[in-house]
């Protein structure tokens, strides 16, 4: 019996990497319409592990900048490393996997429904669900879903808008040692704003202008000629590059929810962002998809279903949907956070509670140097929402 996998972007390509792993005892089909071109992709990540793609990675980073408040600090990552990896990379890392892996096949095909056994009379006869690809159905044993998601996805507490230009500039400007994970010397819009800068070399660099919005005004942040505006004149005013050429642009708005996502539903399982990987208070998948991977792995591999996976963090849910809270009321708080939370020599804290791996008590230490009372009400009010 088949295993659908419903796309072959990030978490589709990373997922079916890991199923070569431990081949389950079927075919494993890959489905993707090409609508999105995934050479033109690429995604920046912290880590302080070892993982199957780790040879995707292109650059790597072991210190950041930050600016905030008029002051610039540069942070060490203690056990992690920031990395970026194009996607073309990550396909030329995973095809060859696929290739050599008996039973995985890849095909070019639009997928039009995915219904799962007990929702369709016949569905469950040949599969447990059921997969229409132009038009044509195909049974399957387990889907995994990155393309049409559940059907009630929670409502957006926020909206990550950003622009950002592969830019090539005429003389050697950047630090190509040193990336910038944020610097808030940029205009405030309708939202909380700040600029990225990765440094792939003296003259070559991703430079992001970021926003996180309060869905109500995402649209607002979303203008491109805003967003560019803010682009150049960091460039000219703050970075000070000189004469530039702008590649590449990539530009998108997510909506980043704190509530858990309903992955399953019966053989279905979705993953990547139809699954709510991506953090909500950072706009980040690529890490966590790397790990959800891993486990649905060695769920199938060890119990027979893929779903021995972990649920989010309640705590960490209900912290990051009060920051999303905070900063969409009053955009001006995220700069004061940031710059709180990174007032120390390591990054490396911060980025353990971002990954969600911080007890209780390091939290309290971490955040004695926010303003207690906003999010703890903030927090409170969640929580009384999500009983
Ligand atoms: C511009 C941009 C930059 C980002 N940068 C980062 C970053 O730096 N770091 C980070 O951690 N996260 C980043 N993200 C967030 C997240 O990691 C990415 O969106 C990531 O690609 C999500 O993986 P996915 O598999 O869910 O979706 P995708 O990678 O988008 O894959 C979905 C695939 O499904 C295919 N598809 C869609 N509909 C159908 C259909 N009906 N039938 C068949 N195929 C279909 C598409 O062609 C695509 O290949 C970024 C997101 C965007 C949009």
């Amino acid at each position: 019996m088949t295993i659908v996998i419903a796309g072959a972007g990030l978490s589709g390509l990373t997922l079916a990497a890991h199923l070569t792993r431990r081949p389950p005892r079927c075919e494993v089909l890959i489905v993707d319409d090409g609508g999105k071109d995934i050479t033109a992709a690429g995604w920046g990540s912290w880590s302080d592990r070892p993982g199957l793609l780790d040879t995707a990675a292109r650059h790597h980073w072991d210190r950041v900048h930050v600016h905030a408040l008029g002051r610039s600090r540069l942070l060490d990552l203690g056990a992690y490393r920031y990395r970026y990896v194009r996607g073309a990379d990550l396909a030329a890392t995973v095809t060859p996997m696929l290739e050599s892996a008996p039973g995985f096949r890849r095909v070019r095909g639009h997928v039009d429904d995915i219904v799962e056994a007990g929702v369709e009379a016949g569905v469950g006869t040949g599969g447990a669900a059921r997969v229409v690809v132009d038009g044509e159905p195909t049974e399957a044993r387990w889907v995994f879903d990155s393309v049409l998601g559940p059907s009630d996805p929670p409502p957006a507490d926020a909206v990550l808008v950003f622009r950002g230009w592969h830019l090539e500039t005429e003389a050697e400007v950047f630090d190509p040692r040193v990336p910038t994970l944020f610097d808030f010397r940029t205009p405030r819009s309708v939202g909380a704003s700040f600029v990225y800068v990765l440094p792939f070399g003296g003259r070559h660099a991703l430079v992001e202008h970021t926003t996180f919005a309060a869905p109500a005004v995402a649209c607002v942040a979303a203008d491109s000629d805003t967003q560019r505006a803010a682009l150049a004149e960091y460039l000219d005013t703050v970075l000070r590059v000189g004469r530039y050429r702008v590649e590449r642009e990539e530009a998108a708005a997510l909506p980043l929810s704190a509530q858990p996502v309903r992955r399953r539903r019966g053989h279905v399982l979705a993953i990547g962002t139809a699954a709510g990987l991506l953090k909500p208070s950072t706009g980040y998948a690529y890490e966590r998809i790397q790990r959800d991977s891993v486990a649905i792995a060695d769920s199938l591999a060890e119990h027979g279903h893929p779903f021995a996976v972990a649920e989010p963090s309640r705590r960490h849910r209900l912290l990051d949907g009060a920051l999303l809270d905070v900063i969409t009321a009053r955009p001006s708080e995220l700069e004061r956070a940031f710059a709180r939370l990174f007032d120390r020599s390591s990054a490396e804290p911060v980025l353990r509670f971002l990954d969600e791996r911080t007890s209780v008590r390091e939290e309290a230490a971490l955040f004695t140097a926010l303003p207690a009372v906003e999010y703890a009400r903030a927090a409170a009010g969640r929580w009384r929402r999500n009983r």
